[in-house]
């Protein structure tokens, strides 16, 4: 996690704003309780914070989506069926290195 105001704020001070601790009678802290995904705000502006630490695991995790997902293609030169990137046009026939077009599915 690396929290940032998206002002620029510069007092780095954050605010956890939507997770309950507990204490007991005298106050004493007893439980932390995050919510599902526990937002911070900016001590200085107000602002929910943004968590850019999040950010290269995202596109990480998202590039690693798009990589598995293939499609399959039958060659129209020697009829070999294989898997190809989704996206990818031309695709080449491992088989023979006959290169053609595809259309592109949706869903
Ligand atoms: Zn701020
Ligand atoms: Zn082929």
């Amino acid at each position: 996690m690396f929290l940032a105001c998206p002002n620029r704020c510069s007092t780095n001070r954050f605010e956890l704003w939507n997770a309950s601790v507990f204490v007991d009678t005298l106050g004493r802290y007893l439980e932390y309780r995050p919510a599902e995904s526990p937002l911070y705000r900016c001590t200085q502006c107000g602002s929910p914070a943004v968590d850019l630490g999040e950010v290269p695991n995202a596109m990480q995790a998202e590039h690693e989506r798009e990589l598995e997902r293939v499609s399959d293609y039958a060659c129209p030169a020697c009829e070999t069926l294989f898997t190809a990137p989704l996206g990818q046009s031309p695709v080449v026939c491992p088989a023979c290195g006959q290169t053609f077009p595809v259309s592109q599915q949706t869903g």
